[in-house]
């Protein structure tokens, strides 16, 4: 007979360890069902760092919840034992054309965020070590920054497991199917459990899981790769932000250096060059990692250096970049959050607490109308 939980949670990545976590602190008999190891490499949350920004070009609605992941991204740092999320403000910059920073700006002022506006030499006073073209217009943002992805997941799998949940790895979910009695059973490679809840935060599997998904959802190789600065002084904070660049060769971003790894950069943000997750291979393409090289001499020659560890990450989008949180038509026990398009790991302990808002208590706080599959027309 399957084993019975209040709630199965499928894919222990960045979302779903936060889900585990959210669901069992509010005493939920929870089961994580990961296909890997928790803290992988295939997905969607590795490479040590995110950044995290209030500021958000993406949408001026994204601003309350992002407010709640960093007031959880504290509480994790404090169970956890160490910080996951550091300060150093953001910097976004946007060439002529691009209206990247407008959009940020519009965020702010509809938030009340304390931002400046700067222009090319206030840039190269503050943070020299980038090389602006002329005319590139860019906002500051003191409590952008960046957390810890992997150490954040580690740290909401051991909470999860504290707080009484049990968690498989190397354990596939094939399929789940509703139950006569209103719950859901889920059948995996090693066998099958039931439970009154779902949350699916597969990830880059999603579509393979939710086929009614599978044409409003893809997914995108991204390139990460660390640099030596020839002048590391320049590349720490406060004297370096994290920062996203949006240009003619792209959108790229990066992080001030944490470790002793060098500081980290990814992009093009907007490469859509297409990888089955079921693939293992995650070499970046020498595209990518061409024009992140391009980038580096061109815009910060003072740690273009030759690339280290570079690794290839995946991006599932949806067609308009917003998230997928929603339960599945005529069947509401199951709830679905993912499709992050490249911008959700800053949220994931918020996300993690809207589900087991929805799970525990039916509903959620937060503004969660506008990632509805509504939008695509599936209801
Ligand atoms: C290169 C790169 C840079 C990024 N930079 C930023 C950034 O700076 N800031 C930001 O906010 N966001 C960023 N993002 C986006 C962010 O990282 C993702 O939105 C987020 O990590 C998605 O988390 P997830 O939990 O949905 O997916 P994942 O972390 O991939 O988790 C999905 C999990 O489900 C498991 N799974 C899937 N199917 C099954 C199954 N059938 N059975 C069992 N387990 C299963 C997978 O193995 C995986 O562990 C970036 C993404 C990439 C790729």
């Amino acid at each position: 007979m399957a084993r019975h939980y209040d709630a199965i949670v499928v894919g222990l990545g960045g979302v779903g360890t936060a889900a585990a976590y959210q669901l069992s602190r509010r005493g939920q008999r929870v089961l994580g069902i990961e296909r890997f190891e928790i803290g992988h490499q295939q997905g969607s949350s590795h490479g040590e760092t995110r950044i995290i920004r209030l500021a958000y070009f993406e949408g001026t609605t994204y601003v309350p919840i992002v407010r709640r992941a960093y007031r959880l991204w504290q509480e994790l740092g404090r169970a956890a034992g160490s910080p996951i999320l550091y300060r150093t403000g953001s910097l976004e910059m946007s060439e002529p054309g691009y209206d990247f920073v407008d959009r940020s700006r519009a965020s702010c002022l509809d938030h009340g965020l304390a931002h400046e506006m700067l222009d090319v030499d206030a840039v190269k006073q503050r943070f020299p070590a980038f090389e602006l073209s002329a005319g590139t217009r860019a906002i500051y943002q003191p409590d952008g920054g960046y957390v810890l992805c992997e150490a954040a997941i580690d740290a909401h799998a051991r909470l999860a497991r504290s707080a009484g949940a049990d968690l498989h790895t190397g354990e596939i979910v094939l399929d789940f199917r509703a139950t006569a009695d209103g719950g859901v059973e889920v059948r995996t490679d090693r066998g099958r459990y039931s439970a009154g809840h779902l949350v699916l935060t597969a990830g880059p599997w999603m579509r393979q899981l939710v086929p009614a998904l599978h044409d409003h959802l893809a997914t995108f190789k991204q390139t990460i790769a660390w640099f030596a600065p020839f002048r590391a002084e320049l590349f720490q904070p406060p004297t370096f932000p994290v920062f996203i660049h949006f240009g003619d060769d792209g959108e790229f971003y990066g992080l001030p250096m944490h470790s002793g790894r060098g500081m980290k950069v990814g992009g093009p943000h907007f490469a859509r060059e297409p990888i089955d997750p079921d693939v293992t291979d995650r070499t970046p393409s020498s595209s990518q990692l061409a024009a992140l090289q391009a980038f580096m001499a061109r815009h910060l020659p003072a740690a273009a250096s030759p690339p280290q560890q570079p690794t290839g990450c995946i991006y599932t989008k949806t067609p308009d970049e917003h998230f997928i949180i929603d339960r599945l038509p005529g069947t509401p026990q199951v709830l679905m959050i993912s499709a992050c398009s490249g911008h959700g790991y800053k949220f994931a302990p918020a996300l993690g607490e809207i589900a087991a808002e929805l799970v525990v208590d039916g509903a959620t706080t937060q503004a969660i109308e506008q990632f509805s599959l509504a939008r695509f027309g599936l209801v």
